[in-house]
C-alpha cells in the first residue's frame, strides 16, 4: 500500500427505502471543512448503493458532494451486510480514498468494520469530532472508558482512514438548489447473501416524533421518583409542543424505550429548547445534548454538573416546580 496513492474524502450515502440518512448531509458538510484544512485538493465524494437510487444524487450534490459514485443492483435494494461490505471494499480498492466517513448508525456500525477488515486498514468507531492537527494529520475524537476520557485517534500508516461518526455532531451546509457534480456509475456484480433470508420486515413505530427531530424536549433522569411524575413530564411536553426524552436510568428501569434516551449510547440531540428534570449531567448524557440552543435544568443539588452547560437553572425539587410550571402555562393559555 502506497499512502500517497490515496486521495479524496468519501461519505457513505446511507439510504433506506430511498430516504437518505440526515447524517450523510452532516458528514458532507464536515468533509468540506476537512478538505479546506488538508489543503483543498481532496474531492468530496458520496458513495451511494441501492437499487433505483440514482434520483438521490441531486440531493447529495445540493448538500456538498462534488462526485457521486452510484452502484445499483437488485441485491443492494435492502441493506445486507456482506453484499454492501463487498461492494464498498471493492470500490475503495479501485478509487483509493484517503478518508472514508460513515454514519454511526446501525448500518454504518455494521458495515464499517467489515470493510475495514477487507481493506486491512484502521477504523475509529463512534467519533464525536473530526479535525486536522497542525502536522496535517487527520484526527478523530471518540469517548472511551465509559466516556470518562476523550481519545484523539490517528491512522498514520494505513488507508483509507475510516471513521463512523455520531449523528448530529455536525450541521449540514445550507442546500444549494440545482447544484450538480460528477456522477460515476459503477456496474457491480452482487451475489445475494445466502447465509440468511429476510422473511418479514416491520417498520419500527415511534410514539411521537423521534427526539433527534424535535425542537423542544422535556427530559427526565433518575431523580424522577414515580411514573405519575413521568406522566407530568409528558403533560409539560405536550403543553409546549415537545417530546419527552430521558437520561439512561429511565430506560434501564423500563419506564421509557431506548429511542427516548439522550447521550453517548442513545441519541445526540440539538433542539432549540431542552428542559432537564433531575438529571445530574454525566459526561455520557452531556455529550448527547450540550449543543442544544437553550438548556434549562432543574436539580435540587446545587453544583450538579448539568449546570455547567445550562443557560438557565433552578436549584429546586422538581416535584414542587414541575406542577407549578404546568399550572402557570395552562393559566396563561386560558388567559
Ligand atoms: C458506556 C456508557 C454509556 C452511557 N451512555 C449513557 C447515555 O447515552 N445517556 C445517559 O443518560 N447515560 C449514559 N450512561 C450512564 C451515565 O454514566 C450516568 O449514569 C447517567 O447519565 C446518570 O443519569 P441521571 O443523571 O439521570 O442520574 P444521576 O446521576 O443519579 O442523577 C440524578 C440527579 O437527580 C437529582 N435529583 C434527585 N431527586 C431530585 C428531585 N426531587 N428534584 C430535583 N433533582 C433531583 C440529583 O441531584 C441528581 O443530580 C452511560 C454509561 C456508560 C458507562
Amino acid at each position: 500500500m502506497v499512502k500517497e496513492d490515496y486521495k479524496g474524502i468519501w461519505v457513505f450515502a446511507e439510504q433506506e427505502q430511498g430516504i437518505l440518512s440526515p447524517t450523510v448531509f452532516e458528514l458532507l458538510a464536515k468533509s468540506h471543512d476537512l478538505k479546506a484544512k488538508l489543503g483543498g485538493s481532496d474531492e468530496v465524494t458520496a458513495v451511494l448503493l441501492g437499487s433505483d437510487v440514482r434520483g438521490l444524487a441531486g440531493r447529495l450534490f445540493e448538500y456538498g458532494a462534488e462526485n457521486v459514485i452510484i452502484a445499483e443492483h437488485a441485491n443492494l435494494a435492502e441493506y445486507s451486510t456482506r453484499p454492501y461490505a463487498n461492494v464498498l471494499a471493492g470500490l475503495a480498492e479501485k478509487y483509493k480514498p484517503s478518508i472514508f466517513l460513515l454514519p454511526a448508525s446501525p448500518t454504518g456500525r455494521d458495515v464499517a468494520p467489515r470493510v475495514m477488515c477487507k481493506l486491512l486498514t484502521g477504523l475509529t468507531a463512534d467519533a464525536i469530532d473530526l479535525d486536522v492537527d497542525e502536522d496535517g494529520t487527520f484526527v478523530q475524537t471518540t469517548p472511551n472508558f465509559g466516556g470518562n476520557i476523550l481519545s484523539h485517534i490517528a491512522i498514520p500508516e494505513r488507508r483509507p482512514q475510516m471513521v463512523t461518526v455520531h449523528p448530529k455532531v455536525f450541521s449540514p451546509l445550507a442546500p444549494v438548489s440545482g447544484a450538480t457534480g460528477r456522477i460515476i456509475t459503477e456496474t457491480v456484480e452482487v451475489e445475494a447473501d445466502s447465509a440468511y433470508q429476510v422473511l418479514e420486515s416491520t417498520p419500527r413505530v415511534f410514539a411521537g416524533k423521534p427526539i433527534a427531530e424535535s425542537d423542544v424536549l422535556v427530559a427526565g433522569g433518575r431523580g424522577i421518583k414515580t411514573e405519575e411524575d413521568l406522566a407530568m413530564l409528558g403533560e409539560l411536553a405536550e403543553l409546549i409542543g415537545g417530546q419527552v426524552a430521558c437520561a439512561r436510568p429511565l430506560v434501564d428501569c423500563g419506564w421509557l424505550p431506548h429511542e427516548k434516551q439522550i447521550g453517548q449510547s442513545g441519541t445526540t440531540v440539538k433542539p432549540k429548547f431542552v428542559i432537564n428534570f433531575a438529571i445530574s449531567g454525566s459526561v455520557q448524557y452531556l455529550s448527547g445534548m450540550q449543543d442544544s440552543k437553550c438548556i434549562v435544568s432543574v436539580n435540587h443539588t446545587k453544583g450538579a454538573p448539568i449546570y455547567d452547560v445550562s443557560h438557565y437553572g433552578a436549584v429546586e425539587d422538581y416535584a414542587k416546580l414541575l406542577p407549578a410550571i404546568i399550572d402557570e402555562i395552562k393559566a396563561r393559555k386560558q388567559a
